[in-house]
């Protein structure tokens, strides 16, 4: 078995509901599995038992992440949003905003995990995050420290969630891991890595082969 086809097949963009748009490469909601997507995300939210919640006065991922639909870069506000009120254009909203909830909005999280109130939402839209056991969290750069400092308070007894991938900024190097498996200090449950030290970390042992696959993979889906 080609352990990196299966992956490939796995994390297939289509089957995951994402298509490449054409802005700045970023990738937006596929409308052709749109509708059976949406119903699988409900059948996973009534199999985990989760209780959706209203977004209300947050509007962080309206700031965070890009919709290409509307050419709105990340981290910038979407012209139509009413800060701390809501959508100026909810019915007609893109498919991206109508397919995303993030943890809170799931019920994934518990009411103290608030996005507006944390300065951060957890996510679960990345293929190579969940495949490292990592739950996506987006906040903004000058609110890093307080994530971390608050994430490092969770424990998982969820599967194979190990850890977080914080993106602060829109380039991948953006990024802080919290993860149970790194190196960590006395009376530390999480090791923390930036995204050039867990390149080097996790590299560092790997044949050269499998590098340039996972770079491969990486380019696809992160
Ligand atoms: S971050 Fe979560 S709670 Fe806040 S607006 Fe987005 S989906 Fe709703
Ligand atoms: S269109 Fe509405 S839901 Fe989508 S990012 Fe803008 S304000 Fe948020």
């Amino acid at each position: 078995m080609d352990i990196f086809n299966t992956m490939k097949n796995i994390y297939d963009l289509k089957k995951a509901g994402y298509r490449k748009s054409n802005f700045k490469g970023y990738f937006e909601t596929d409308p052709e599995t749109f509708e059976e997507n949406k119903k699988n995300h409900d059948a996973l939210i009534k199999q985990m038992g989760w209780k959706k919640r209203e977004c209300g006065s947050c509007n962080l991922c309206c700031k965070l992440v890009p919709v290409p639909a509307l050419k709105k870069d990340s981290n910038q506000w979407c012209s139509h949003c009413d800060i701390e009120v809501g959508c100026k254009i909810y019915k007609d909203r893109p498919l991206d905003c109508q397919a995303f909830s993030c943890g809170y909005a799931l019920g994934m999280t518990s009411e103290s995990f608030k996005p507006d109130e944390v300065g951060f939402y957890i996510a679960m839209d990345s293929a190579n995050d969940m495949m490292l056991g990592m739950f996506k969290v987006y906040t903004e750069k000058y609110r890093l420290a307080n994530t971390i400092r608050r994430l490092k308070k969770v424990r998982f007894g969820f599967g194979n969630m190990k850890g977080f991938h914080i993106s602060y900024g829109p380039s991948k190097e953006e990024s802080y891991f919290l993860h149970e498996d790194y190196e960590k200090g006395s009376n530390e449950y999480y090791g923390v890595k930036s995204f050039e030290e867990l390149k080097e970390w996790a590299m560092k042992d790997m044949p050269p082969q499998l590098i340039e696959k996972l770079k491969e993979i990486g380019k696809e889906t992160w």
